[in-house]
C-alpha cells in the first residue's frame, strides 16, 4: 500500500514536472501523431511539430483549442493554419539548415516558427503591421532567432533578401506573383494556394530547375485566406 502510494506520488511529480518544462506536451504529441497518420512523414517536420508550442501562437482565448488540427482566428480576420497544412507544405518545401526561406503571409508566426526550428533561416512578411509586430515579439520571446519578420506586401517579395531557396505563401491568390518565381534560386521549390476567395484554391508546388525552367505541379484542394494586396 504504503509503496504503492509512493509510486504513485513520484509519477504525479514526475507529470507535474514534465508539464512546467514542456507545457501540453502530451497535447503535442497527440497532435503530431495525427498529422502523421494522415500521412505526413518526414521525420524533421513531425520533430519540429513536436517542439513549437502551438498555444503560444494562438489568443488567449481560443488557447484551449490550440491541439485541435483546425485554423483558428487571430485577429484582423486571418486565421494559424490547420497544423495538418502546415506540417503538409513544410514537408513539401524540404528546409534544410541553413537554408533561406521566405513565407508571405506571418500571421501567427506559427509556420515561421516551425521553419526556424528546422534550422532554416526565415524572412517572413505579413500586410497587417498589427500582426507582423505581434509575430515578431513573440518569435524573439520564444528564441526564435533565425526568423525576421517585415510589414510589406508580399506580392513583391523580399528583393533585398533574394534569392531564396525556398518560397511559402500561406495566403490565396489569383495567380502566382511574377516577382516570387523571380526569387526563386535555380533548384529551389515554391508552395502556393492558388485560386479564387470564394471557390476553389488548389495548392501548387513550383520547382524552378538548375537552368531556370519552371515547372508547377497540383497537389491539392486547399482553402486559404485571400492573398490581399494593401498594406494595413
Ligand atoms: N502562416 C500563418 C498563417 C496566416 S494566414 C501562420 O502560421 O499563422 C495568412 C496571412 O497572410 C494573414 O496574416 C494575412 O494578413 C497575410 N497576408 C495576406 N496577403 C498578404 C500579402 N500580400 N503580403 C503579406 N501577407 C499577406
Amino acid at each position: 500500500m504504503r509503496y504503492r502510494t509512493v509510486v504513485t506520488a513520484a509519477i504525479v511529480l514526475a507529470a507535474a514536472r514534465a508539464e512546467a518544462q514542456y507545457p501540453r506536451q502530451s497535447e503535442r504529441l497527440a497532435m503530431v501523431d495525427l498529422i502523421a497518420a494522415r500521412g505526413v512523414h518526414d521525420a524533421a517536420t513531425l520533430a519540429a511539430m513536436r517542439s513549437v508550442p502551438r498555444h503560444e501562437f494562438v489568443p488567449p482565448n481560443y488557447r484551449a483549442q490550440a491541439y485541435g488540427d483546425h485554423p483558428l482566428p487571430i485577429g484582423h480576420g486571418q486565421t494559424i493554419s490547420q497544423p495538418y497544412i502546415v506540417a503538409y507544405m513544410t514537408e513539401i518545401l524540404r528546409p534544410r539548415p541553413g537554408m533561406r526561406v521566405l513565407e508571405v503571409g506571418t500571421g501567427s508566426g506559427y509556420q515561421a516558427a516551425v521553419l526556424g526550428e528546422l534550422g532554416a533561416e526565415v524572412y517572413t512578411v505579413e500586410i497587417f503591421e498589427a500582426l507582423a509586430t505581434s509575430a515578431d515579439q513573440r518569435l524573439e520571446r520564444l528564441g526564435h532567432e533565425t526568423v525576421t519578420v517585415r510589414h510589406a506586401d508580399g506580392n513583391h517579395g523580399w528583393p533585398e533578401f533574394a534569392p531564396f531557396d525556398a518560397i511559402i505563401v500561406t495566403a490565396a491568390g489569383g495567380h502566382i506573383p511574377p516577382a516570387l518565381v523571380e526569387q526563386l534560386n535555380p533548384g529551389g521549390r515554391m508552395v502556393i494556394p492558388v485560386g479564387s476567395v470564394w471557390g476553389v484554391q488548389n495548392l501548387i508546388l513550383v520547382e524552378k530547375d538548375l537552368t531556370g525552367d519552371v515547372r508547377t505541379r497540383n497537389l491539392l484542394p486547399v482553402r486559404f485566406v485571400p492573398m490581399l494586396s494593401e498594406l494595413r
